[in-house]
């Protein structure tokens, strides 16, 4: 799994490099968060929710607790159809896990100060390259999903599914139902 990880930072520094020159008149500024809280669906990989959990699983008990009653709060907010802002968005507007950020977050800027009825605009080059990037990721786990963040976390929390996955098994009849309901794909199909 290690080496996955590599390879994952390997992908999101090379997207980085090759979008770096069309991004150059970003808008984005620290504090903005628009992305986190009005962007729709967040969606991430196993292995970048495998990341995000290892590294929750370091916080001091209360955050922890705190948080997952975010994640579940997000879930239900998603699943009533109502929006709701990312779990790991702080209080002061920073990204609590900003370090290992999944590359939906990485992948997004816009040439322009965004508000509720002017959403982010990005040049073509750059939506291509995130295009192929999320290929990768998808094929980089192969054995795994992509979908929203907290669903995947939650996918990841169920033992017997995280013990198939981290066993390297593919078995997604095991996930066939909760994967209908909240939209989550096979990276296996998904990303070719
Ligand atoms: S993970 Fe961080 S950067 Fe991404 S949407 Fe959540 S708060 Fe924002």
């Amino acid at each position: 799994m290690e080496l996955s990880e590599d390879a994952l930072i390997w992908i999101y520094d090379d997207f980085e490099q090759k979008a770096a020159a069309y991004k150059t008149d970003a808008a984005c500024e620290k504090g903005c968060a628009f992305c986190c809280t009005d962007a729709g669906s967040i969606h991430i990989t196993t292995l970048e929710g495998r990341i995000i959990r290892d590294t929750v699983a370091r916080l001091p008990r209360q955050r922890r607790m705190a948080l997952q009653k975010s994640l579940m709060k997000d879930m239900k907010k998603r699943e009533a159809g109502r929006p709701s802002p990312c779990p790991f968005l702080m209080k002061n507007r920073a990204c609590m896990i900003y370090a290992i950020r999944p590359f939906v977050c990485r992948r997004v800027y816009s040439t322009r100060t965004c508000t509720k009825g002017t959403p982010p605009i990005l040049s073509r080059q750059v939506m291509a390259l995130a295009d192929r990037t999320i290929r990768e990721l998808q094929a980089l786990d192969d054995t795994g999903y992509s979908g929203h963040l907290s669903y995947i976390l939650y996918m990841l929390g169920q033992p017997k599914f995280r013990d198939t996955y981290l066993s390297g098994d593919f078995k997604p009849e095991e996930v066939v139902a909760f994967g209908k309901r909240h939209g989550i794909l096979i990276n296996r199909m998904a990303g070719g």
